[in-house]
Order: structure tokens, then C-alpha cells, then sequence
């Protein structure tokens, strides 16, 4: 395990949806974030991969979806990432809330998270972690629960803001954490610790499963930090509003292979490494079910498009540019949302 380089943190979290106009309309112009690459399911080419981030697609930013409009709508329960969370800058909260109203999203009241009696409890070990933070859940139209966590972001912060249509100081910064619901989390909770996170804090969770606890993990950050650990035994299936796999960053692919070994000692059926264009992957069902994955930092969003042209057409990686007319020809077309600025002199 020595040789094992700790996950710095999250890299992507990739969901199905249903809508793919729907699910573009809200993750871009609700929510902000830049559509850094347009393409699709490298093994179901019939299905688009949306791919939305920070502004230049850092990892630890790309939320990604699959819009399979013929599954039904999912159900969030054990085996499964439960909540995915963002990070705003502190004191934007109110913003969001103003703006949640104004699009009709449906949200959740704040809750807080890792007040002063977990903070103080964790100062022994670590210092400074958790935070006490607060919180705003909220639902995308499939459903799909997400939170914005608000925190103080360093000026030496890695994210950069998409500030199309909401602007800097309250823009989405990249991911705070998931959380993860497992029926028995002590396994997962290990695989974690050989991944190189950290147990951080406990709490009784408000706002999530009642009376439950959740166990917070951080990796070596400052991005997709945190991992929190909840029991339930609420069943779930795939479906639209459910995430359908967390990716942790190995940043390189000497870091991949030391971690795809390490897990294959803990017992776990890791794939080989799998080239997905934009970075280099291993996938594994983790004890509790879910599905993780380890992506390799480059080549990196930037590597197919200029960044100021990130997402602007349909990418199709290796052999499938082969197939362009009969993929596109598969594909709903989509309009991407431009902020009103812009279209007003045209
Ligand atoms: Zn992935």
C-alpha cells in the first residue's frame, strides 16, 4: 500500500438523465456551468455525453450525464453515490436561492454540516478539518439530488469560473464531495483508506437518511475532496435523477496502475486501463455497489478543441468520426443556451 499516491480527490461524476435539451438547458444556464465537450456513450454511440465544468474543464469540475430517455426515472438508495455536492464561494448561497425561485427549481432547506462539536472533536487529528459548512440541497429536472456547499475559496484555487450566466463570486467552483448510501459501509470505508482518504469526522446527518451517520473522507484536495459514508438499506435502481459512476483522480498513469493494483489486492475486479479520449480509465464495482472509476488527469478537455471553442461542435473520439452520419443522424439536435448578452446585437 506504501506505493499507492493518494487520490488528490474527485475527477468526474457521470449521471443518466432523460431530456438531453432539458438536461443541457439546466446544468448550463441554471447552474452555470460551461458544456466543455459534446459527444457520446463511447460504448452506446446512439446516446450523447454531456460533459459540464468549470471553464476549462479542471479536474474535479466535469459533472457528465448520459440522456437515456427510453430508461424510467431512477430511484437513489444503497450501492449508490445518494447526493453529489458543489462548491460555492461563502455567502452566495442567498444568490442561488433567489435564483433557484426564479427558475423554478425545486430545492431543500440549508442544512449545516460538521458543526463546532465535530470540528473541535477533529482538531486532534488533523487540525482544521471537517469545516462547519452549510448547505443547499436541491433536485435537476430528472430529479437528480445535488447540493451547493459553501466554502472559502483560496485565491490559488485550481478551478477557474464560467461566468456566462452567473457571475464570479458565486459561481460554481468545481465539486465539494459525493456521498455514498451502503448497506454495509465498513468494506467501503477501508477501500477508501487504500485509496488514500482519510476518516475526517462523524456526525448524525440532517437532511439526508434520518438518524443516520455520516463519516466524512477527505483526499489530498483542494478539489472533489471529500467522500461521506451513510448506512442505509434503502433499495435503489438506475435510472434518470441517479448517478451512474464516481471517477477519482490518478492523476498519472503510473499513479493509475499502482492504485488499480492495490485495489485488486483488497479483493475488487478492476478492468484494464480503457483509453476514454479526454483521459485514460479503470473502472471497479466497489463493495457496496458502487460503481468507481480512476481517470488519468491528461490529455485533458483541452486536447481536441481550442479552449475558447470547448463544446462548440460534436466530438467524435478515434474510429466513431468514422461514423459521424449515421451517429448524428441518431442524435436529438440540441441547442446550447448563450447568455441573452450576446444574441441581443445579432
Ligand atoms: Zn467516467
Amino acid at each position: 500500500m506504501a506505493d499507492v499516491t493518494p487520490t488528490p480527490g474527485i475527477h468526474h461524476v457521470t449521471c443518466i438523465a432523460g431530456d438531453p435539451q432539458r438536461n443541457v438547458d439546466f446544468w448550463v444556464e441554471t447552474l452555470g456551468l460551461r458544456l466543455v465537450k459534446r459527444s457520446i456513450n463511447q460504448d452506446d454511440p446512439g446516446t450523447y455525453h454531456f460533459f459540464f465544468a468549470d471553464a476549462e474543464g479542471t479536474p474535479g469540475t466535469s459533472m457528465t450525464f448520459f440522456p437515456w430517455e427510453d430508461l424510467p426515472r431512477g430511484k437513489v438508495g444503497s450501492g449508490q453515490v445518494s447526493r453529489t455536492a458543489f462548491r460555492v464561494p461563502e455567502g452566495s448561497l442567498d444568490y442561488w436561492e433567489a435564483r433557484f425561485d426564479e427558475y423554478g427549481v425545486d430545492y431543500d432547506e440549508r442544512v449545516e454540516r460538521f458543526g463546532s462539536e465535530a470540528r473541535s472533536a477533529s482538531e486532534d487529528a488533523s487540525g482544521s478539518e471537517p469545516r462547519a459548512e452549510t448547505v443547499l440541497p436541491f433536485y435537476d429536472p430528472d430529479g437528480l439530488p445535488v447540493e451547493l456547499v459553501a466554502v472559502e475559496i483560496p485565491d490559488d484555487d485550481p478551478t477557474v469560473p464560467w461566468t456566462a450566466f452567473v457571475p464570479e463570486e458565486h459561481a460554481i467552483r468545481g465539486f465539494h464531495s459525493v456521498t455514498l448510501w451502503l448497506a454495509d459501509p465498513e468494506p467501503t470505508k477501508e477501500l477508501l483508506r487504500t485509496m488514500g482518504l482519510e476518516e475526517v469526522g462523524t456526525e448524525q446527518s440532517p437532511g439526508d437518511t434520518p438518524g443516520d451517520e455520516r463519516t466524512r473522507f477527505a483526499a489530498s484536495g483542494p478539489v472533489g475532496k471529500y467522500v461521506d459514508v451513510l448506512p442505509t438499506i434503502q433499495g435503489g435502481r438506475q435510472g434518470h435523477g441517479t448517478v451512474h459512476h464516481v471517477a477519482f483522480q490518478t492523476p498519472t498513469d503510473a499513479d493509475q496502475e499502482a492504485m488499480r493494483r492495490a485495489v485488486q489486492s483488497a479483493g475488487l475486479s478492476p478492468t484494464q486501463q480503457i483509453d476514454r479520449h479526454w483521459f485514460r480509465s479503470v473502472y471497479f464495482r466497489e463493495f457496496g455497489g458502487v460503481l468507481f472509476e480512476l481517470a488519468t488527469n491528461g490529455p485533458g478537455y483541452v486536447s481536441d478543441e481550442p479552449l475558447d471553442d470547448l463544446g462548440g461542435r460534436l466530438v467524435l473520439p478515434g474510429p466513431f468520426e468514422g461514423r459521424r452520419e449515421e451517429i448524428e443522424g441518431k442524435l436529438a439536435d440540441v441547442t446550447i443556451p448563450r447568455p441573452a448578452t450576446a444574441e441581443a446585437d445579432d
